[in-house]
């Protein structure tokens, strides 16, 4: 029977509250894996409405806003591309827990009751602690986790530098809670989880009380993006600083925390940022000699090198001073204009792409993701200011006039198509 408290649409207060992890068990519990909503899409207006709220408080108390154009942008289109799969697949964090819900469950928790609610919570949360610390601990993995880490800024738009590879290794922490946990219930909590994760990347909230010997928080998440030796490979939780106080890995704030890799990557290439380790791992291997030793390259930490402990040496960490300068895009300002401009249509074309999904072909799918991907690249060339910049733009709006002309895409406003026509 269904339970009649769950409903798939989310009210204004269930948005605010699931932005929190302050919803009830009975309001989302489902049956099914189909009724799950898809509670990540319906958050954006809330990431929307808390980054305004943000910039606002940063004005009030600080007087400047809480990060620069240049980074957020490339923050939020690690997000967009992190989210493009989902166009043409279910999340393999999904399909392998299904599979292993279905063919090797060992007990048969029911759906609707508070304590498989309560239990998937805190599994799913133990799951993300360990996935989340060898995603820093194992070279392979941090491949893709090192994308969330590359920004040298800290605010809610950073919590939106999402990898699009990560989904490829945390789904191996998560399938044993699939011997007990059904899928509708876990659907849920991964992406309550991850919701959670969103406020705590601000610097707005210093310090919350009591409340930071429990919860993970904005200041114990601070030290989890900082590049300073006292927090590197420390704080890992998702929603409860508890794992890291139980299997020692909790470091408190102290000095100032200066963000970022240890190594930046300086560029707002969203390309690069996914991916640029990947291409270090691969020359390493060869680089390295040994059998041995070209295996650990891929297994042990990303600082570890031939004679040093798996997770490398911290001496060599280069020392933050507090006066590191962040890389900052030599564009103009109106150059810088015109990537908002250009940024804030991409969005609305992937927004539309993501609400009539199931209406388009899969080429026109496959065709909008690849503009997608063009227009983000294109933008990262003219923060970049590269050489090839025009070049690549010029090309980009060949290919969105080509993508009209042929029926692909539509305009956003209506009375426009006449321009396009023409
Ligand atoms: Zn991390
Ligand atoms: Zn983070």
């Amino acid at each position: 029977m269904k339970n009649p408290e769950a409903q798939q649409d989310v009210s204004l207060s269930q948005g605010v509250r699931m932005m929190f992890y302050m919803m009830k068990p009975n309001e989302t519990s489902f049956q099914t894996l189909e009724e799950v909503p898809d509670y990540v899409k319906k958050a954006t207006p809330f990431f929307i409405s808390l980054m305004v709220l943000e910039l606002v408080v940063s004005w009030i108390h600080r007087g400047k806003p809480p990060g620069r154009l240049d980074d957020a942008l490339t923050s939020i289109s690690a997000g967009v591309l992190s989210r493009l799969p989902n166009l043409f697949f279910r999340s393999i964090e999904l399909t392998t827990y299904i599979y292993v819900w279905e063919n090797y469950r060992l007990f048969d928790w029911p759906w609707d009751s508070p304590w498989t609610w309560y239990l998937a919570f805190l599994g799913v949360d133990f799951g993300y602690y360990w996935f989340h610390r060898m995603a820093h601990e194992i070279n392979f993995m941090w491949a893709g986790h090192q994308t969330h880490h590359s920004s040298e800024d800290y605010n809610l738009s950073t919590a939106l530098r999402q990898s699009v590879l990560q989904i490829y290794t945390s789904w191996i922490f998560y399938s044993p809670l699939a011997l007990f946990i059904p899928p509708s219930v876990y659907a849920v909590h991964l992406q309550f989880n991850l919701l959670y994760q969103f406020w705590i990347h601000t610097e707005v909230i210093t310090n919350l009380g009591p409340l930071e010997l429990i919860l993970n928080t904005p200041s114990h998440h601070r030290v989890h993006h900082g590049r300073n030796r006292y927090c590197i490979d420390k704080n890992y939780a998702g929603v409860l600083i508890i794992w890291d106080r139980i299997f020692g890995t909790f470091e408190a704030e102290k000095e100032k925390v200066v963000y970022g890799l240890t190594h930046p990557i300086n560029t707002f290439e969203p390309i690069k940022v996914q991916f640029h380790h990947l291409f270090y791992i691969w020359t390493t291997f060869w680089d390295t000699p040994g059998f041995f030793n070209k295996f650990s390259v891929i297994f042990k930490g990303p600082g570890w090198g031939p004679g040093k402990p798996r997770l490398g040496l911290s001496e060599e960490i280069p020392e933050v001073t507090g006066k590191e300068v962040p890389f900052s895009s030599s564009a103009s300002q109106l150059l810088k204009i015109y990537t908002v401009v250009q940024f804030a249509l991409m969005l609305a074309f992937y927004e539309d792409t993501f609400a009539n999904t199931a209406e388009l072909s899969q080429v026109t799918l496959l065709l909008r993701v690849c503009f997608v991907i063009l227009t983000l690249t294109s933008i990262g060339f003219l923060l970049d200011q590269r050489q090839e910049a025009t070049l690549m733009e010029t090309l980009r709006c060949l290919v969105f006039l080509l993508l009209y002309r042929f029926g692909h895409l539509k305009p956003l406003v209506p009375s426009l198509s006449m321009a396009f026509e023409v």
